[in-house]
């Protein structure tokens, strides 16, 4: 479906980001007949370029980040044309009157705020003072969102000053992913799911979202950061808030978000013996954390697992178990949804121990899997086996399917639609923020390192204690 014409403004449009995400979905949607009208592209960054090198280096990066640049080639050159670039200082006045003149006011425009974080208010008061906010501007934000309460409520502040929480767009590209909006489809368009979504029939929920490469090119940026910080706070901590929170009256944004807000409100504070956090080794070849990070006596986390509780009717007495790291053993992204054992086995002993998990997967193949338990076919006897409903969207919705947008390029036209469901409030960035910090300055108050891990394993072996103690196990990283 067409959107309105628009004019989208990358502040930053220079940049790792801009370059690898931001612009090559533009362009698929530019292909797939989503950027209609006369709508534009502006970058706006210190880079000094003009018009005819930004289009170059748009170009470069549509070749290298997009995989179907070369079957889109003859779009490219049209797409090109609505491209522009203006040189700009978000901290000085040098560019401003060149992008005030360059905007249409007649149009719904989006600001993406690609630069770090410091930046935001200087480009906020900036927009304002040069007559670019009004009510049909939204400003789309980046993570990390502060790092800890205190920079996000400051953060929040600033924003607020110029800008409505309505036009604010906090992304969380996680919430952009299909399979993310498939599970919400899930617990809510089927009476299958909800009657057993609590904790008389859930055992334990597990949400991995594992790395196999280190740092590399961001380590001055992510050592200051730390696995809680750069992946906890935001992406697990929303995935949680969607699996766990009750069904909203209807799919709107603020329903939606008092929902998450709500589970995010009746986390229990976390335990230092419920948290482990590590940071990965040296391996043949590879470089260790420290090595990468050139900082030798680093103490941030590359690794963390947390067993979190949620206080509620729903979920008490149901553990939820946290786990994100870089350079593991695969780069897999699951929630598992774990059922109790069936209340009495009719088949005896050697039927063995099943239970149906329900797992969304977010990568590799976007799907969801229900593992059922069936006979063993064959004249064995009354064996039990477990086998897979498997729904990977690639299979059971045919080729097309795989041609679904990306996160980015998804989350970016529901800027221009006006569509705040997926992109975090800022009273739940906060809310997140509090539950956090206090783990946070736990380790610092008790001066407390980073467990090493092997690269290429599952984490540290006090990860898998966590839920060793409890007679539980992880489900394989594969
Ligand atoms: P980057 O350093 O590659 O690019 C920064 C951009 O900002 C450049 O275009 C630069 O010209 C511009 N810039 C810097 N100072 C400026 C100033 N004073 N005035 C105008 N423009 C200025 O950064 P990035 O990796 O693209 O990250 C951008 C934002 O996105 C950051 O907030 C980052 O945390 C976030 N982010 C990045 C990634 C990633 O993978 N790169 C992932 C998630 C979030």
């Amino acid at each position: 479906i067409p959107v309105e014409p628009f004019d989208l403004i990358v502040f930053g449009g220079t940049g790792d980001l801009a370059r690898r995400k931001i612009l090559p979905a533009l362009f698929r949607r530019y292909c797939a007949g989503q950027m209609g009208g006369s709508s534009r592209v502006i970058g706006a960054a210190r880079s000094d370029l003009d018009e005819a090198g930004y289009r170059a280096f748009v170009s470069d990066a549509i070749a290298e980040f997009d995989p179907d640049a070369t079957q889109n080639r003859d779009h490219l050159s049209a797409f090109l044309e609505r491209v522009s670039y203006v040189i700009l200082d978000a901290r000085g006045d040098a560019g401003w009157d060149k992008l005030a003149a360059l905007v249409q006011k007649d149009r719904v425009r989006a600001y993406y705020f690609s630069v770090g974080p410091g930046l935001f208010g200087d480009l906020a008061q900036r927009l304002h003072t040069y007559g670019m906010s009004d009510a049909d501007s939204r400003i789309v934000v980046e993570k990390p969102f502060g790092r800890d309460l205190a920079s996000a409520r400051d953060l929040n502040r600033v924003l607020a000053q110029h800008f409505e929480e309505r036009q604010i767009y906090r992304i969380d590209h996680y919430l952009g992913k299909e399979t993310v909006q498939n599970l919400m489809a899930v617990r809510f368009g089927n009476m299958l799911f909800e009657p057993l979504w609590n904790s008389q029939y859930v055992d334990h929920i597990q949400i991995t979202v594992a790395e196999s490469v280190g740092v590399g090119g961001r380590g001055e940026y992510y050592d200051r950061a730390g696995a809680m910080r750069d992946m906890m706070q935001n992406h697990l901590m929303q995935l949680l808030c969607l699996i766990a929170m009750e069904p909203p009256a209807k799919f709107d944004p603020d329903a939606v978000r008092d929902e998450k807000l709500k589970v995010i409100r009746a986390l229990d504070p976390v335990e230092p013996d419920c948290v482990v956090r590590g940071q990965y080794q040296a391996d043949d070849g590879a470089p260790g954390y420290r090595d990468e990070v050139e900082a030798p006596d680093s103490t941030t986390e590359s690794f963390v697992a947390i067993r979190a509780h949620i206080s509620n009717w729903r979920w008490a007495g149901t553990p939820f178990y946290l786990r994100t790291g870089k350079r593991l053993k695969a780069r897999a992204s699951e929630i598992a949804v774990v059922f109790k054992d069936a209340p009495h086995s009719i088949f005896g002993v050697q039927a063995g121990r099943h239970r149906n998990i329900l797992t969304i997967r977010l990568q590799p193949n976007e799907g969801i899997e229900l593992g059922v338990t069936i006979k063993e076919p064959g004249p064995g006897g009354m064996r039990l086996i477990d086998v897979p409903l498997d729904m990977t969207f690639a299979e059971a919705l045919g080729p097309d399917s795989a041609d679904f947008p990306d996160a980015y390029e998804r989350l970016i036209m529901d800027v221009i639609r006006g569509n705040q469901t997926l992109f975090m409030r800022g009273d739940e960035v906060e809310e997140a923020w509090s539950w956090t910090d206090p783990i946070i300055e736990g380790w610092e108050e008790r001066g407390e390192a980073p467990i090493p891990y092997a690269s290429g394993s599952a984490g540290p072996d006090d990860a898998l204690m966590l839920m060793h103690r409890d007679g539980r196990r992880w489900r394989e990283i594969r």
